[in-house]
């Protein structure tokens, strides 16, 4: 199968809306969620799109389809589409991010960084999302370098890092020695994130914002002057919503 033929599975397509985390925060944007991802993470927010129980509502859809749906919410205006998942890089982007460039869209896509693919560097941004200890996950820093190199410095890439614990706080660290070039978002994990299915599931604020204030003191405690501390706008909105 050529790239052009190809399909993407997809768990949803929606916005316009705003971005609500990292270094396009505030920005609206359409998303596009893919289905299915390699990792599995402890607080992982968005189970519908890796949960296997949930690949029924997951479709294989022909990039011409995915484009026209992204075409009908933007109203046919070019805006910011972020491809997100589950893990994006899973999925065959290429052929559709070559046709959104050509009407002037853009596009940003956020992995953990696990799998590199040679269209990174036809993003035009790149979020790498490393998981901390508290995911349970173990990061493949050879991987996370490819992705690196993948992007041949054509796009913009970004380090973005839940924070959760100490720990999490010093593998953060870790992580921005490791990639000094790579501007740094932090920013508090939800630790209250909707069950599979469960949207309606209540946020714990109060503890997500103290976090928050614990993470903006321990980054000028620190003198950690090149990092930027941001909440997740979307969840100080909307709580555990899906698809806003
Ligand atoms: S990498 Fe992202 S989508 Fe995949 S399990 Fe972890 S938090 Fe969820």
């Amino acid at each position: 199968m050529t790239d052009t033929h190809a399909a993407i599975r997809v768990s949803e397509i929606f916005g316009p809306t705003i971005q609500g985390e990292g270094v396009l925060i505030g920005l609206p944007t359409v998303f596009i969620r893919t289905g299915g991802c390699d990792y599995r993470c402890s607080w992982c927010d968005s189970l519908h799109a890796v949960d296997n129980q949930f690949r029924s509502e997951w479709e294989m859809m022909p990039i011409n389809a995915v484009w026209q749906t992204v075409v009908t919410l933007s109203g046919g205006r070019p805006v910011m589409v972020s491809l997100s998942g589950g893990n994006p890089a899973i999925q065959p982007f290429r052929a559709l991010i070559e046709r959104g460039h050509r009407e002037g869209y853009r596009f940003a896509l956020e992995t953990q960084g696990s799998v590199a693919r040679d269209w990174f560097a036809d993003l035009d941004v790149l979020v790498l999302s490393p998981k901390p200890p508290s995911s349970e996950m173990r990061t493949d820093w050879a991987a996370l370098e490819a992705c690196v190199d993948a992007a041949q410095e054509k796009p913009q890439i970004v380090l973005k890092l839940v924070v959760f614990d100490e720990s999490d706080y010093v593998y953060a660290k870790g992580a921005a020695e490791r990639f000094p070039r790579l501007p740094v978002y932090l920013q508090p994990g939800n630790h209250t994130p909707p069950g599979p299915g469960n949207e309606d599931a209540s946020v714990d604020m109060d503890g997500i914002m103290k976090r928050m204030e614990w993470l903006v003191e321990k980054v000028t405690g620190d003198r950690w002057f090149d990092a930027r501390v941001l909440p997740q706008l979307h969840v100080l909105l909307w709580g555990n919503k899906r698809a806003v």
